[in-house]
């Protein structure tokens, strides 16, 4: 038997960037409220927030992808453990070069930051009709306000990148955004 508490102790210990307890209720929230069914995830790590979601209820089904092979093999097992392997189906994968023919309810993207508009325009074919994307860590820890002051020329450019990424959302003709200072800051993208 699997038991989150566990799954948020080894994520802590091993410093795997687990989504944030608040970032998680909202999302949780968001599936109950709008009847959510089918859920697409970009980047898995050990299956925390997949297997969350599909606890909600037993009619929801995940497929999710993820491409640290250690990682992979963990969220196998989890998922295992939480005997959910028939509702949450683990790809491992690069997410830019998967195919994923199915559409989705929600799209969940939560992997490199710096591709998250690839991952954006990539996916954006699989949302159904009032389909919506959800993007995590858009403040990342902070960092994107206060871009003067990071010191790594490696970091800023990544905090640069989630900026663009933010902009990209804001311009979208063809999508409606909302920011929210939750967890590590979400946004929801829905099709106009
Ligand atoms: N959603 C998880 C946390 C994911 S952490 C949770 O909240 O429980 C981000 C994960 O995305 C990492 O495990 C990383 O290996 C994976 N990742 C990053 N870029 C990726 C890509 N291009 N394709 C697939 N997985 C990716
Ligand atoms: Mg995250």
């Amino acid at each position: 038997m699997g038991s989150i508490e566990e799954l948020e102790k080894y994520a802590k210990e091993n410093n795997v960037p687990i989504i944030q307890k608040d970032g998680l209720n909202f999302i949780v929230d968001y599936i109950r409220n709008n009847n959510i069914k089918k859920i697409l995830e970009i980047g898995t790590a050990i299956g925390y927030s997949a297997i969350n979601m599909a606890l909600i209820n037993p009619e929801i089904q995940i497929t999710t992808i993820e491409r640290n092979k250690e990682m992979y093999d963990k969220a196998h097992l989890n998922i295992k453990k939480f005997n959910l392997e028939k509702r949450i189906n683990i790809i491992f994968g690069d997410a830019l070069t998967t195919k994923i023919n199915g559409k989705y309810d929600l799209i969940f993207i939560d992997a490199a930051k710096a591709q998250y508009i690839k991952f954006f325009e990539k996916y954006k074919v699989n949302l159904n009709k009032n389909g919506i994307i959800i993007t995590d860590n858009l403040n990342f820890h902070g960092l994107t306000n206060n871009i003067e002051n990071i010191q790594s020329k490696n970091l800023k450019a990544l905090v640069k990148k989630i900026n663009n990424y933010k902009e990209f959302l804001k311009e979208n003709q063809e999508f409606n955004t909302k920011f929210y200072e939750i967890g590590d800051g979400i946004a929801v993208s829905k099709m106009d």
